[in-house]
């Protein structure tokens, strides 16, 4: 199997940065575990953890000098969310550090955020604005609360937060998250919704150069595309999303989107298709890669630096507790698709299986949820703000309060809900009228 994406090795220019980030990890969530079980207090919320990381080089190599500062926000309350998530301790580590191979998906939204997917595919690590950490810092006893009481949530699943800086360099803040599709089914189709149809469209013809690509509402809407959910199902989803939505309402968040991963089991997994596409998979499809490392909000050290680093740092990791380093075909563990049964939208194959009106499985299967929610409204108001005195072109971006906005996706994904036998009344219906 392949991984989709970049792979990070010794010559990408964000190796260091990657590197950083899973040894900041790896030492820090295994501090974390090795300690009792214990109740979260309210000071848990609010903790920073610090640590420092520096080797100094012998005097024949002075500049292998390698050093950065990692912080670890609130590790006990993600230790419980990790535990809420049905996520084994053991494994998350393993997947994510157990080996230093992470892809990358260059930046696929305007945001400038790096997506990386941990070599199992499992775990996406998602570089943030710093106004989006403050926010999840702000929110996360709210979050915590509402996943505690609603763990079959549809909103992005966060396993941490953390932050790195190197010396001169930027502070990164990054989460780690769940990635929504499986490791072991082709995703045939995407969709990225948001209730909304401005500027939601996907040009269809591009797809041939890009079949992978993230489409939007206008496409759905064009394709009669329905989540083909019969009764049971259909209920168990929209009463989750309208809890989730609820949450996000009263935090103020917008600009989250419903992401849907179909995976078509008449076409069954493409592994030609697969290989092929592996370059150039880009959920946005509007910039190359390259574009977005160059616009990067990482510090980009050179190809020689990175190499150096990389050099001492295997060393380092290496005295401590030997990993072995990336060979060129990793192979995935065989039972990603076994995990986390118990989770209501992940009980078929990882995902939720379409039904028929009767609750019979129909020949897709979806796999959903809530991305992109730390935005909040102020931000928004802020950057409109500053668009609006720039070009004085009101139309450019139109924040809808967060209410109206949850209210809107809310009705648009509620409206799309129905199953073929649904849908095929409610033409008829409208025929009629
Ligand atoms: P923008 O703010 O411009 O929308 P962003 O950088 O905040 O962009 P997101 O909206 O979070 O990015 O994600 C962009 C795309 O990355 C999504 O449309 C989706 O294709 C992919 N993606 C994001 N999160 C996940 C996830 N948890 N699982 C799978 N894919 C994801
Ligand atoms: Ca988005
Ligand atoms: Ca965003």
């Amino acid at each position: 199997r392949v991984l989709v994406g970049t792979k990070v090795d010794e010559t990408h220019a964000n190796w260091v940065t990657a590197y950083n980030m899973l040894t900041g990890i790896r030492v820090s969530v295994s501090r974390t575990n090795a300690k009792l079980d214990r109740e979260l207090t309210d000071a848990d919320f609010n903790v920073k953890q610090k640590s420092t990381f520096d080797i100094t080089g012998n005097e024949l190599v002075p500049s292998a000098k390698y050093d950065f500062k990692f912080k670890d926000y609130a590790p006990w309350v993600f230790r419980h969310l990790r535990n809420a998530f049905r996520l084994d301790p053991a494994d998350y580590l393993m997947s994510l550090t157990g080996k230093y191979i992470l892809s990358e998906l260059g930046s696929p939204g305007k945001s400038g955020s790096f997506f990386y997917f941990s070599r199992d595919y499992k775990y996406i690590i998602k570089t943030i604005h710093h106004a989006e950490h403050k926010f999840l810092r702000k929110i996360l006893r709210e979050y915590y609360k509402h996943v505690t009481e609603n763990p079959n949530t549809l909103l992005s699943q966060f396993y941490g937060l953390h932050r790195v800086k190197m010396p001169y360099g930027k502070k990164i803040h990054f989460v780690v998250m769940n990635n929504l599709f499986p490791p072991h089914r082709d995703v045939h189709t995407t969709f990225d919704l948001k209730g909304s149809t401005i500027g939601r469209d996907y040009r269809e013809e591009d797809l041939e150069k890009n079949p992978r690509a993230t489409l939007k509402d206008l496409n759905w809407l064009r394709r009669k595309q329905n989540l083909e959910l019969g009764i049971q199902k259909k209920k168990l989803f929209l009463e989750q999303l309208q809890r989730d939505v609820a949450l996000l309402k009263r935090l103020h968040i917008m600009d989250y989107s419903l992401l849907v991963g179909i995976h078509d089991l008449s076409r069954g997994n493409d592994e030609n298709l697969r290989g092929k596409t592996l370059q150039v998979f880009n959920p946005g499809g509007e910039k190359s890669p390259e574009d977005d490392l160059q616009a990067s909000l990482l510090r980009t050290p050179s190809k020689l630096e990175n190499y150096r680093k990389a050099k001492e740092l295997r060393q380092m990791v290496q005295k401590e507790r030997p990993v072995p380093m990336g060979e060129a075909n990793d192979q995935m563990p065989d039972d990603v698709g076994e995990d986390r049964r118990g989770l209501i939208f992940n009980q078929d194959d990882g995902g939720f299986r379409a039904t028929h009106e009767d609750n019979e499985p129909a020949e897709e299967i979806y796999y959903l949820g809530v991305i992109d929610c730390l935005t909040h409204y102020g931000m928004i108001k802020k950057i409109e703000h500053f668009w609006k005195g720039l070009s004085n072109d009101k139309s450019k971006i139109s924040a809808l309060p967060p209410d109206q906005y949850g209210d809107r996706f809310y009705h648009f994904i509620q409206g799309i809900t129905m199953s073929a036998e649904e849908a095929k009344r409610e033409r008829a219906r409208r025929d009629q009228e």
